[in-house]
């Protein structure tokens, strides 16, 4: 982790990350872009949330939007039509039973439409600053079982592991690190091994193909390449 808290300076932070710090950890805000965010491009994500910001900011402004208003805003977030229901659900949810405000625990987030435990995870992390979460999503699942920190299935069981398999002052970081790596050079497919500080130290377990491209820097790694967030 120490390695890598060098490697990801001057690397482009997670949308989620930069959402987070311009909105200035509003919980609403953070909460929605991730649910944006679920197998949607980075780039795209932070497009969309912006848009829809601009138009509505809390639960009661939003909620007053119809389905296909915020259909518009958001495309081409993937599943836009099947997000924008869990958008005005989502509102409607927490304008009636918690006040408009955004809950800060995990047993009442997760009774939110659409919201599951990596949602739920990263609103308590960037929102609400909590040190006693780890937010698994795709990234860090796969480059976890990669390291051979973990062997796991889903990420659900990744969560667990990593709690019982880490130390807990790296747990509100974990995901900022594995995700700026997952995104730039331990990618899904054709991870940069040769340009990786954590070859040494890593078995790659379940990889079977690495990238031949030149050394790693922010500007060549292209939106495409980047894969979503979650
Ligand atoms: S050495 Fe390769 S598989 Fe291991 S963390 Fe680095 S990029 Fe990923």
């Amino acid at each position: 982790m120490r390695g890598l808290a060098k490697a990801i300076d001057g690397l482009e932070l997670p949308a989620l990350e930069k959402i987070s710090e311009s909105q200035e950890d509003d919980p609403f805000q953070v909460l929605i872009a991730t649910l944006l965010s679920a197998r949607t491009q980075d780039a795209t994500t932070l497009a969309a949330s912006t848009r829809l910001f601009k138009v509505a900011r809390t639960p009661r402004t939003m909620g007053r939007l119809s389905v296909k208003q915020l259909e518009r805003l958001i495309y081409p977030v993937s599943f836009y039509r099947h997000k924008a229901r869990h958008v005005k659900a989502t509102c409607q949810r927490l304008v009636d039973s918690f006040g408009g405000n955004v809950p800060a625990s995990m047993e009442e987030l997760l009774t939110l439409p659409g919201v599951g435990r990596k949602t739920a995870n990263l609103v308590l992390i960037l929102a609400f600053r909590s040190r006693r979460n780890i937010c698994v999503d795709t990234h860090v699942h796969r480059i976890a079982n990669r390291l051979g920190w973990i062997q796991t299935r889903t990420p659900d069981e990744t969560e667990q592991a990593l709690y019982a398999g880490t130390e807990a002052r790296w747990w509100p970081i974990l995901n900022l690190y594995l995700v700026t790596w997952g995104q730039n050079v331990c990618r899904p497919v054709y991870p940069r091994c040769g340009e990786c500080v954590l070859s040494p130290m890593c078995p790659r377990v379940g990889v079977t193909r690495v990238s031949r491209k030149s050394p790693i820097t922010a500007a060549a790694v292209s939106h495409e390449e980047r894969g979503s967030h979650i």
